[in-house]
């Protein structure tokens, strides 16, 4: 019967498939984004912390940003975005208030 070959080796496919799926989305660390516990210090250097998600990191590494004439350090750009968008949305709502 080649039609029952033909379904086991569509099966084991799948089944690899699925392996592989599954072991893409279960991997501990994901490399983009800020990873909570883990800290990286750089040898004698300056630690900023960043307002979005309170992470220490050095100054070298830190993703660095004016808002509002004051210099902020962010661990990626993702949170820089993120922090500006609610500042806005908060100036946005304190106006409103006055
Ligand atoms: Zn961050």
């Amino acid at each position: 019967m080649v039609n029952l070959l033909r379904l086991i080796v569509l099966f084991a496919l799948i089944y690899f498939l699925y392996r592989l799926f599954k072991g893409f989305f279960l991997s501990p660390e994901p490399k983009v984004g800020c990873p909570q516990g883990r800290e990286v210090i750089g040898d004698g250097e300056d630690l900023v912390e960043d307002p979005n998600c309170h992470r220490h990191l050095p100054v070298s590494q830190a993703y660095k940003t004016f808002i509002d004439g004051q210099t902020a350090f962010f661990c990626s750009r993702k949170c820089c975005e993120q922090y500006r968008s609610e500042s806005e949305t908060i100036k946005k709502t304190n106006h409103q208030d006055e």
